[in-house]
């Protein structure tokens, strides 16, 4: 293991969180104690808790942790922006001072033991660590159903992600910054941590139940966030349409033709050959002008997007 002790701040949204962090907060302060005795991380280390504007004591118990111990700070958010923006909130404020970032949730559904691991890897070279789950046996059918469902629709739409990872995750402070160029509003943070580059890899850990209060993810928000990331990373939904239109013009031709030749043959209706024909023709041609319109609106979406264009990894240059 290497001598230098980097500081690591581990950050964590926190929405309505009154019956969790009590618990939360004891587990991690030993876990910290733990790594900043092994010598693994600097005694600067710290554990951010970033409250996303809830109404409950969620402000007041973070307030009081870090009355009595400078090892929890926190940041609070003027209203409610929702996981990702908090999660993105805390990265933010906590690369101003940490060498490693670790994200997690409130809960502690994420094995807080898979952060030694992750902390190695981080000390190895690698620049974001991803925590994978290596199963999901707690999981109701239906939520792993729809979970795993939802990660191979990403993939097949082309969108880069890593199967089974939430937001459990260890970014160097570089890798960090390097996310700040990405200017996008409507954040996945799944989908542009894997765009970044840079060194990684994965640990896996057993996630866990909810040990207090409920779900802050319902069926509503799940949808919605599943809807954001296909929609912020993929223009093949409007490529499709594109493609649906050339076949349905293709489509519209063989029918002229053929009622031509119904038409020829005298075995037609009056009126059918050009009726057909037509209904065809115009529902090919607008679906195909909806798809050309489409690739333009999907240029303008990723220009709108402004993403960097590269993150440059080393320079070698030697001046003189
Ligand atoms: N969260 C948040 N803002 C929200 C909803 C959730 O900061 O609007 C936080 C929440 O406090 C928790 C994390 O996001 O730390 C994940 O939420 P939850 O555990 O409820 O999701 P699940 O594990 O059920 O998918
Ligand atoms: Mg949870």
């Amino acid at each position: 293991m290497s001598e230098k002790k980097d500081i690591l701040y581990v950050v964590i949204p926190c929405y309505k969180e009154e019956e969790v962090l009590p618990e939360t907060s004891r587990r991690l302060k030993e876990k910290m104690e733990k790594l900043i005795s092994e010598n693994l991380i600097s005694e600067k280390s710290r554990v951010m808790f970033v409250n996303d504007g809830s109404k409950d004591r969620t402000w007041d118990i973070i307030c009081d942790l870090h009355k009595e111990n400078s090892l929890f700070s926190g940041v609070n958010l003027s209203r409610n922006r929702g996981h990702q923006n908090a999660l993105l909130a805390g990265l933010l404020t906590a690369v101003n001072f940490a060498d490693m970032i670790i994200s997690m949730d409130a809960d502690l559904q994420d094995d807080i033991n898979a952060m030694d691991n992750m902390i190695k890897a981080y000390y190895e070279g690698n620049e974001v660590v991803y925590g994978v789950r290596s199963s999901r046996k707690k999981d109701t059918f239906f939520k792993r159903f729809t979970a795993e469902g939802f990660y191979k629709l990403m993939k097949a739409l082309g969108v880069d992600i890593i199967f089974n990872h939430a937001d459990y995750r260890l970014m160097s402070k570089r890798a960090v910054e390097s996310l700040s160029e990405f200017k996008e509003v409507n954040l996945f943070l799944r989908g542009i941590i894997p765009q970044i580059g840079y060194k990684w890899t994965t640990v896996e850990y057993e996630r866990a139940e909810r040990f207090a209060g409920e779900s802050k993810y319902p069926l509503k928000k799940m949808l919605s966030f599943a809807f954001d990331g296909i929609t912020s990373f993929s223009i093949k939904p409007i490529r499709m349409v594109f493609w649906i239109g050339l076949i349905v013009f293709i489509v519209s031709i063989v029918m002229l033709v053929w009622a031509l030749v119904a038409k020829i043959m005298n075995f037609s209706n009056a009126g059918w050959s050009s009726l057909m024909g037509s209904i065809w023709l115009i529902g090919g041609i607008q679906l195909l002008g909806l798809g050309i319109v489409g690739e333009y609106i999907g240029k303008i979406y990723s220009e709108t997007k402004s993403r960097p264009r590269y993150i440059i990894e080393t320079i070698l240059n030697k001046e003189d």
